[in-house]
């Protein structure tokens, strides 16, 4: 029978254990403290940043919300970035992306201190990535990770395939199965024989941003299939990359969309923070 991987679940028990954790700190004295920006009033992030407070209020994080005007300049942004880069009882910074045209999206992400880069955006948080030493890992990523291990399933000598390499999915996703010993192949749009390629995947990574395109002929028989995307559908129904009727009955283990990848990442960004505070 298909395992039906339960990222609601599993999100759920990392907050409960960040929850236990960051109460002990406060007994101690410490408070984890996480600054989210947010430039103008895009709904969506608007959406994003509230969850993300959310978690925060659920787990014990203390939040500090600037949400400044859709005409802030890159300078006064970057002011307030280097007033929280230098202040102690800050432990995380986020910027919630996209910012405004005007904003040079680069310059923001780099001028957050690497130790408080709780997104993992940071070039000196990649870079530390994929040469093995600690640094923030980019959240989605990381919660693939922690939904294959919390559910027993072996990454080490496995053929895993990724299909997307972006920056904040792709790429590192490959970096952490490789660090968790995966044989690792990654695939784009000019990928050849890309079904090929995907069908010799134990684990096969689907960050591709198009709405159930990875059928069923395109994955081996008992593999385990994470599907990171994430679309509303002609009639507005949540779906992923992956057409989930077609792949579950041959999958080993699947996640579904939604209550699969989703919800982990805003559970390894509390965990991120907690990190930032322990260091
Ligand atoms: P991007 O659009 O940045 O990247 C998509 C990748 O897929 C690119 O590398 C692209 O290749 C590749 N690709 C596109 N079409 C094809 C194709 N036909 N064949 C092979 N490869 C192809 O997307 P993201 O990585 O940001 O996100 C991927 C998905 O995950 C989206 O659906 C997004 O909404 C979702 N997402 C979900 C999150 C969550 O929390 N669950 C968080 C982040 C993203 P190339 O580089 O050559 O263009």
């Amino acid at each position: 029978m298909t395992q039906i991987i339960d990222g609601k679940l599993i999100s759920q028990q990392i907050k409960d254990e960040l929850k236990e954790k960051v109460t002990a700190l406060k007994a101690e004295g410490k408070e984890i403290c996480l600054a989210v920006i947010q430039v103008g009033n895009d709904p969506a992030s608007t959406v994003y940043v509230g969850n993300k407070k959310k978690a925060c209020e659920y787990i014990g994080i203390k939040s500090l919300a600037y949400e400044v005007p859709e005409e802030t300049t890159e300078e006064e942004l970057l002011g307030i970035i280097d007033k929280l880069n230098n202040d102690d009882s800050v432990h995380g910074i986020l910027v919630q992306l996209p910012v405004p045209k005007h904003i040079n999206e680069e310059k923001i992400i780099n001028a957050i201190s690497p130790s408080k880069d709780v997104d993992g955006f940071h070039p000196a948080s990649v870079g530390a990535l994929s040469i093995g030493q600690k640094g923030f890992v980019s959240c989605t990523p990381a919660g693939v990770i922690q939904l294959l291990k919390r559910s027993n399933i072996e990454i080490s000598g496995k053929e895993c395939v990724v299909i997307g390499r972006s920056n904040i999915v792709g790429k590192p996703m490959s970096m952490l199965l490789l660090r968790e010993n995966g044989t690792v192949t990654i695939c784009h749009s000019r990928t050849k024989d890309l079904k090929e390629v995907c069908k010799r995947a134990d684990i096969l990574v689907v960050a591709i941003g198009k709405p159930r395109m990875i059928d069923a002929s395109y994955v081996k028989e008992g593999a385990t299939v994470i599907d990171v995307g994430i679309h509303r559908d002609e009639n507005n129904k949540l779906c992923g990359d992956v057409d989930y009727a077609s792949v579950e009955p041959i999958a080993g283990a699947i996640t579904p969309v939604p209550g699969g990848v989703g919800p982990m990442t805003i559970a390894m960004l509390m965990n991120n923070c907690v990190e930032a505070g322990l260091n």
